[in-house]
């Protein structure tokens, strides 16, 4: 199976995309199996930082890496924010705005801004 693999360090920061085929396996399996192998593999290296799979998804149905947000609150709450939740993850936000991109997640973990789908 050809799939999109979301990887990222396990310290954080931007995600990547990789481009992968799975063969017969189980696609979650293959992309933590070769994710694990790799970090073994270069865990000796000086300044290697772990990799960690975020998601993946079948290459031709695209991936998109961001929260699908939709305005939960009927209205605005005190405070002037909207409350936000993703139609992909069921992450919720805060909107102190108009638009997707002023959506300021509620978790506060590392990689937060990206979808993890369903
Ligand atoms: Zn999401």
């Amino acid at each position: 199976m050809q799939i999109t693999a979301i990887i990222a360090m396990q310290s954080g920061g931007d995600a990547w995309e990789e481009e992968l085929n799975t063969g017969n396996e189980d696609p979650q399996a293959y992309c933590e199996r070769i994710i694990a192998e790799f970090n073994e593999r270069e865990s000796s290296r000086p300044g290697y930082e772990p990799r960690e799979l975020l998601r993946w998804k079948a290459a031709d149905n695209g991936v998109d890496l961001k929260h699908a947000w939709e305005k939960t609150s009927l209205v605005t709450e005190a405070g002037g924010y909207d409350k936000m939740r993703c139609t992909g993850c069921g992450a919720t936000g805060k909107r102190h705005g108009v638009g997707q991109d002023s959506v300021i997640p509620d978790s506060s973990g590392k990689n937060r801004n990206i979808c993890k789908g369903e």
